[in-house]
């Protein structure tokens, strides 16, 4: 499967532009998409999933035109949107059988086999008659995923899937992405980090509607290797550091960990360390807004 986005653009009514120029090739496995809230992700996500039109650019999928074919990539899609309304009071066993129905797999016990596959697999079983509206986020999150994967798709989206849920509920619903995106494109856009870095084995950052960086994680790391500097400080010292390309600021019990991009040793006490993906992230941000 290759996913080829062109140059698609999109500038909303109000006049946002939430898409500029982007271009994107996508292969199998697992893509993240790395931005901040209002970036753009949402809005990418909805044109590849044919809900939504781009004002110019172009999108295939393993040649199929995506924005005009939109019934033959509807066949092959799978997607799970930021929030999906679910019908409370109905169990998480017959949803699946309607979505599956309308889906078009009529043979009924064609049908029950898929829904209790799907349940099983997502880890439901247990709960597949207890209605959705006492569902947990993750459970929740883990029926988006059983939806989304009825009739085979080889391609699915998901939009910002962890916000709101627990650390064990996030790696459960890891867990489950990594073992359906192995030989299928499943693209995840997040504004986590670690999300990207710890599933993604091809990601972009995305920012204000522009692609920054399109890379492997590790290579993209890899190029700003002994660029990125370290100093801890105190919380009234931050001043003296306006006007330094400082990339990110954290607290640390009551101090200030200051991350600095600079190509050459910048002095002042500063220690060079070795970088991770929030640094790429947040360097890649900071050149961006000096251009
Ligand atoms: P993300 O998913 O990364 O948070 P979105 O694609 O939702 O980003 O939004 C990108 C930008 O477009 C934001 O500035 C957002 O406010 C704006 N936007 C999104 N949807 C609409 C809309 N329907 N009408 C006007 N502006 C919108």
């Amino acid at each position: 499967m290759e996913l080829k986005i062109s140059n698609l653009t999109k500038t909303y009514p109000n006049g946002v532009v939430a898409l500029k120029n982007v271009s994107l090739t996508i292969s199998n496995g697992m893509f993240g998409l790395l931005g901040a809230n209002g970036a753009g992700k949402s809005t990418l996500m909805r044109i590849i999933a044919t809900l939504q039109e781009p004002d110019s650019g172009t999108i295939t999928l393993n040649g199929i035109d995506v924005l005009k074919d939109k019934d033959k990539v509807r066949q092959i899609l799978g997607y799970l949107p930021q929030e999906f309304g679910l019908y409370p009071k109905i169990s998480a066993e017959m949803l699946l059988n309607h979505l599956a129905q309308l889906k078009g797999i009529a043979n009924v016990r064609e049908r029950k086999e898929l829904i209790h596959a799907l349940l099983q697999r997502t880890n439901l079983w247990e709960h597949r008659h207890k209605s959705l509206g006492g569902y947990s986020g993750g459970m929740k999150q883990r029926f988006g995923i059983a939806q989304a994967l009825i009739g085979q798709p080889k391609l699915i989206i998901v939009d910002e899937p962890t916000a709101g849920l627990d650390p064990s509920e996030r790696n459960r619903f890891h867990n489950l992405l990594s073992e359906i995106s192995e030989n299928i494109v499943v693209i995840l856009s997040s504004h986590i980090v670690d999300d990207v870095e710890s599933l993604c084995n091809q990601m972009a950052i995305i920012d204000t509607g522009v692609v920054l960086v399109d890379d492997k994680p590790g290579a993209a790391i890899n190029a700003i290797k002994n660029r990125i500097w370290r100093k801890v400080v105190g919380k009234a010292e931050i001043g003296e550091y306006n006007g330094m390309s400082i990339i990110s600021q954290k607290l640390r019990a009551g101090k200030l960990e200051l991350h600095l991009y600079s190509e050459t040793e910048p002095g002042l006490g500063f220690e060079l360390v070795e970088p991770a993906l929030e640094d790429v992230y947040f360097s890649s941000v900071l050149m961006q807004s000096k251009n």
